[in-house]
């Protein structure tokens, strides 16, 4: 559920009408409803409130510091994967007591920001990666609470380029060598090993992966408490799938259903970090139509958003829905691609799509863009990235301004003997 909705033919973000909104900011631009967000962010939580657990937002689906500030007042944790979602988490008053550091390549500089802050653990992904954070917390005079991301080897039903679980991944360390790291880590005085991380993938539209992962996780989680290593924290990752057009996805509460009865006997505090199922639904991007033109036999609608906006057409071949902004009553349907602007053939945000007819001028919504939509974006073919706009009932406000031409060249500087 979600708070776009069309009423009379015309899309609304909660109260506001979604064409007056870009008539005043111009094209395109990301729009966010706030009661969306804070809502999706609460079913989450609240789905596993019958166990001692951590609802960690993951920075890299949404960054902009005006969510994670919202996030945080709701008592979101962050799960961040670089020192600079490290630093917006912090700047948006994220509590560091909530914050989670997971990623495969983090340098000596990230991990010495991040232990000087204070953070809740990090998820380690290689035993190099483990010697290193016994390092620097020993010249720290600290001892770092330490995960090992371990990989379950689990299938995964979701495009390749985000199932992290099968043995053939980078990322994590094999589920068969975690005892042994562990009994290393134990041993290293800069160290505290108190969980278990795992991330099996995203957009994950079946709970079966996670039951059978967390089935595995927990026996290791048995093993070690037997050997006396305090495991006080097992984090399950994230990557709940949610609908895009007509995908049947579970709710968090079958999520949780599944999981908890194989959590509670652990007696751990459970770390779930969640993404695409607390912002993807919460956001849009709007854009207008430029020209509508025929080639061969197709049908092309240009709109003024393209790759550098919202990339996951392209990226992953994602499908997302695509409206008008105001419904034309009677409009033919015909079959479409819609098209950005950008010198590639790979820039497209649909392929043969059944859409009303639509004329030059008009505004388009892209649906279920909160997510990996902004955050992934670029300024390729120097295209100023794009404003984001919040809004919470009747108000909108500015959380990120339009790019000016001048940003664009910001930093770069011409050799004086050039
Ligand atoms: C990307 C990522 C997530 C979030 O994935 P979603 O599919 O957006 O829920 C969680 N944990 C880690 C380690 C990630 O890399």
């Amino acid at each position: 559920m979600n708070d776009f909705d069309y009423r009379n033919g015309r899309l609304y973000c909660e109260e506001l009408r979604v064409s007056a909104i870009a008539e005043k900011v111009e094209t395109p631009f990301y729009l966010y409803s706030m009661n969306t967000l804070t809502r999706h962010f609460r079913a989450i939580d609240d789905a596993f409130s019958s166990i001692p657990h951590l609802t960690c937002f993951s920075v890299k689906a949404n960054s902009n510091v005006a969510i994670l500030k919202i996030l945080a007042g709701e008592g979101a944790g962050a799960d961040v994967v670089s020192g600079g979602e490290l630093f917006r988490a912090l700047k948006a008053g994220v509590d560091p007591k909530k914050i989670v550091f997971t990623g495969l390549g983090k340098t000596a500089d990230e991990i010495e920001y991040a232990l000087k802050e204070g953070i809740l653990m990090f998820n380690v992904e290689s035993s190099q990666e483990l010697m290193l954070i016994n390092e620097i917390a020993q010249k720290l005079k600290v001892k770092a609470p330490v995960a090992l991301r371990v990989n379950p080897d689990v299938e995964v039903d979701t495009h390749p380029g985000v199932a992290t679980g099968s043995k053939e991944s980078k990322f994590g360390i094999p589920l068969s060598q975690a005892m042994a790291e562990y009994e290393v880590a134990a041993k290293l005085p800069g160290l505290e090993p108190i969980g278990v991380h795992q991330h099996i993938g995203s957009q994950i539209l079946d709970t079966k992966p996670f039951e059978a992962s967390i089935k595995k996780i927990s026996n290791l989680v048995k093993s070690l408490k037997l050997l006396g290593i305090d495991v006080r924290y097992v984090d399950i990752g994230g990557g709940f799938g949610i609908q895009y057009t007509d995908e049947d996805a579970p709710s968090p509460k079958d999520f949780a259903n599944t999981l908890i009865p194989i959590l509670t006997p652990l007696e751990c505090s459970v770390i779930i970090e969640a993404g695409r199922m607390i912002a993807g639904n919460a956001g849009i991007l709007v854009t207008r139509v430029l020209y509508t033109k025929e080639g061969g036999d197709k049908k092309f609608i240009v709109v003024d958003a393209a790759m550098n906006d919202l990339l996951r057409p392209s990226f992953y071949q994602a499908v997302h829905k695509i409206s008008p902004a105001e419904l034309n009553d009677g409009a033919p349907t015909e079959k479409v691609d819609v098209v950005g602007p950008i010198c590639e053939s790979s820039d497209f945000f649909a392929i043969d799509r059944e859409l009303p007819a639509v004329k030059p001028g008009e505004f388009l919504a892209i649906f279920t863009a909160g997510a990996y939509g902004f955050s992934m974006s670029s300024n390729y073919n120097s295209r100023p990235r794009v404003p984001e706009i919040l809004v919470s009932g009747r108000k909108a406000f500015v959380i990120r301004r339009r790019e000016t031409y001048e940003d664009l060249a910001r930093g770069e500087g011409i050799p004086k003997d050039l």
